[in-house]
């Protein structure tokens, strides 16, 4: 099976100081990865979606996190409501 790429249909939000990473979710909204960077554990996630946040907020290292945000951007249907 052939998974399609697609961009969002939802405006995509201002782009947030110390932001890293942002994956487009699968039901259109975002999952935004900010903080310091590759070097510190004060990195986190947040979706634009559902509003889930990652499991630690504020104390992460950014290769712990970045697979956990593709991921929930991977399952996540919330579409945006602003
Ligand atoms: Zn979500």
């Amino acid at each position: 099976m052939r998974t399609a790429l697609r961009t969002s249909a939802f405006t995509e939000p201002d782009r947030p100081k110390g932001l890293l990473i942002r994956f487009v979710t699968t039901g259109g909204s975002f999952v935004d990865v900010t903080g310091p960077g590759e070097h510190s554990d004060h990195n986190r996630w947040n979706c634009h979606g559902c509003g889930e946040v990652s499991n630690r907020p504020e104390k992460d290292y950014l290769f712990r996190i970045r697979p956990d945000a593709n991921a929930h951007a991977t399952a996540c249907r919330a579409i945006p409501l602003t």
